[in-house]
């Protein structure tokens, strides 16, 4: 349910002239002012919502000049650091990206902290708009005890372990295990399974990082079970990666016909695509294999499998404390009807022995700045279509805008549906009017304070070398990892 701020605010009520002129100093102004006479606009992050953003303002406003501020040294968010290393294709995204960074009125900045380096005020105050589209970078908390033990991750951490996101590069996931539990069962879980199971020869030709591949080699992982706390009609996760996971080499799957049981008569009540979602897992579950087929699945090493209406209480630690050793689960029943289905515990407990937990449960925005309202509870920025409730000229994208659902294409949807409400705002004069000094005022502030930017031509040169090093073994690219060394073939 939407909050209560939402229902009040309307978009009418925005002050009419903007911004207030406690805000715009003259000294500021005059010290920046350019000549220029085109909405001056920066979008905060440069993943799938930044550019599709950014790509919507430059097509449907033929002057506007749109700056692209990135805390990281690389761009492209999620789609380099989230998306699976055996989903290449998906990483096409990057050619319409890269034609946007093109534009001579497009700048990208990146190894600029918002919120750190440079506040949302002063962007607000250089900028004739802001769009926030920084994403959801922390994990939902288990909120459960023992989540702390050694060999409890977030499956966002492991993903970008294995995708080569620096800060993650120290997590040394110990895979000498013979059991892998991820909790939750939407795709981000798959993926985490599908790379775990992978036979790794089949990641080699990958852009998985080289470190990552090792580790995965050296896997004592035989089975990995993903526990979702309802039954098969809520999984999160979605046909074609269900279809992956059936058909991964070498692996076989775990499917309790009991719990299946009473499915196939409900079967054509369900709406398309779930229905054929769960004729598939209907189908793995009860069909016998022929009999080659049934040898061949025995012979797999490898095996993984759903645990339905099994909810997390406690991570069980090895006999000495040190480690995990597995995970106790309440059993549970499902209560309610349609969307408002929740699952609630019967009472019993199940120990589930493991090695390794992943906590899979999604992803969680953080506030950004103080001046920027911000939802705790459904961890969003309030708005209404993208404008950000109560501050003018303020906007939001993405995952930020939307909580960490959805794929790249209804991030793209909600990307344009954002860049055509700022437009229509400027065309209703609702934006400051006078010139802004747009990148020219950050830059002289981030210089004041020590921060070097990247450019996109920085990227460029970064995107090269790893191409140049994936070479050798038939990688597309060997990710660099290291801010330091990044910095350094930059020269700085
Ligand atoms: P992000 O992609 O997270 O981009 C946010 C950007 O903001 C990042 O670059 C971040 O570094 C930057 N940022 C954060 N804070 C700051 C700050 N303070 N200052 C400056 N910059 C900042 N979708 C698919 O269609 N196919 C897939 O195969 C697929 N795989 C996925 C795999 C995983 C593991 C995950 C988590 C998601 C996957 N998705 C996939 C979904 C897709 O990645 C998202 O829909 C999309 O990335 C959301 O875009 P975004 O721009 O809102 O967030
Ligand atoms: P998700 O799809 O929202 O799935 C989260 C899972 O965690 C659900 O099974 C959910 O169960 C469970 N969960 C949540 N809170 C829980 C709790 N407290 N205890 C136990 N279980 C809990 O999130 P995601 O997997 O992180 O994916 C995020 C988005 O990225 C999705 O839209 C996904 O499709 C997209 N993505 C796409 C791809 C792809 O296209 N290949 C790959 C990765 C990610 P309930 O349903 O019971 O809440």
């Amino acid at each position: 349910m939407a909050p209560r701020c939402w229902r009040w605010w309307h978009w009418s009520a925005w002050p009419r002239t903007w911004p207030p002129p406690a805000r715009s100093t003259p000294s500021f102004r005059q010290h920046f002012s350019t000549q220029e006479k085109t909405p001056q606009i920066c979008v905060v992050g440069s993943g799938p919502a930044g550019f599709y953003t950014a790509q919507y303002l430059l097509k449907h406003h033929p002057q506007a000049h749109v700056d692209i501020y990135e805390k990281q040294l690389v761009p492209f968010g999620l789609v380099r650091f989230g998306v699976a290393p055996d989903h290449p294709e998906v990483k096409n995204v990057i050619n319409t990206f890269t034609q946007t960074a093109h534009s001579d009125r497009c700048a990208f900045w990146g190894n600029v902290e918002v919120g750190r380096d440079v506040t949302v005020p002063e962007l607000q105050e250089a900028y004739h708009a802001v769009v926030l589209s920084y994403g959801a970078e922390d994990h939902q908390a288990l909120d459960i005890p023992g989540e702390e033990l050694p060999g409890v991750f977030s499956a966002r951490s492991f993903v970008g372990w294995y995708n080569g996101l620096p800060e993650n590069q120290e997590l040394a996931p110990d895979l000498s295990c013979d059991t892998a539990v991820i909790l939750g069962q939407g795709n981000v879980a798959l993926d985490v399974a599908r790379i775990l199971l992978t036979p790794p020869e089949h990641l080699e030709k990958t852009d998985i990082t080289k470190a990552a591949l090792g580790v995965l080699r050296q896997s004592q992982v035989k089975t990995v079970w993903l526990v979702g706390r309802r039954g098969p009609l809520q999984v999160a996760f979605t046909i074609k990666e269900l279809r992956e996971m059936i058909q991964l080499p070498g692996t076989r799957p775990i499917l309790d016909p009991e719990e299946f049981l009473g499915l196939q008569d409900r079967i054509k009540e369900i709406p398309r695509p779930r229905k054929r979602l769960t004729e598939l897992l209907l189908q793995t579950a009860t069909q016998k294999p022929r009999a080659e087929e049934a040898a061949h699945l025995a012979s797999g090493s490898r095996a993984w499998g759903l645990r339905f209406f099994r909810s997390p209480q406690q991570v069980l630690p090895s006999p000495d404390g040190r480690r995990v050793a597995g995970i106790r689960l309440a059993v549970t029943r499902l209560e309610g009807v349609g969307e408002a289905i929740r699952a609630v515990p019967t009472g019993d407990m199940e120990d589930l022995p493991c090695g390794l937990v992943l906590s899979s449960i999604g992803y969680k925005s953080r506030p950004i700045d103080p001046s920027v309202p911000f939802d705790l509870k459904l961890g969003v920025i309030p708005n209404m279509e993208g404008r950000v409730v109560d501050v003018p000229g303020l906007y939001c994208s993405g995952w930020v805008k939307t909580g960490p659902t959805g794929v790249i294409g209804t991030t793209m949807n909600d990307s344009f549906l954002t860049g055509q409400m700022l437009l229509q705002d400027l065309k209703s004069g609702l934006l400051a009017s006078g010139p802004r000094p747009g990148s020219a005022a950050i830059q002289a502030l981030l210089s004041s304070r020590g921060v070097r930017p990247v450019s996109f031509s920085d990227w460029e040169k970064l995107d090269a070398k790893e191409v140049a090093q994936g070479q050798g073994s038939g990688k597309p690219r060997e990710k660099l990892v290291d801010r330091q060394e990044m910095l350094r073939l930059l020269g700085r």
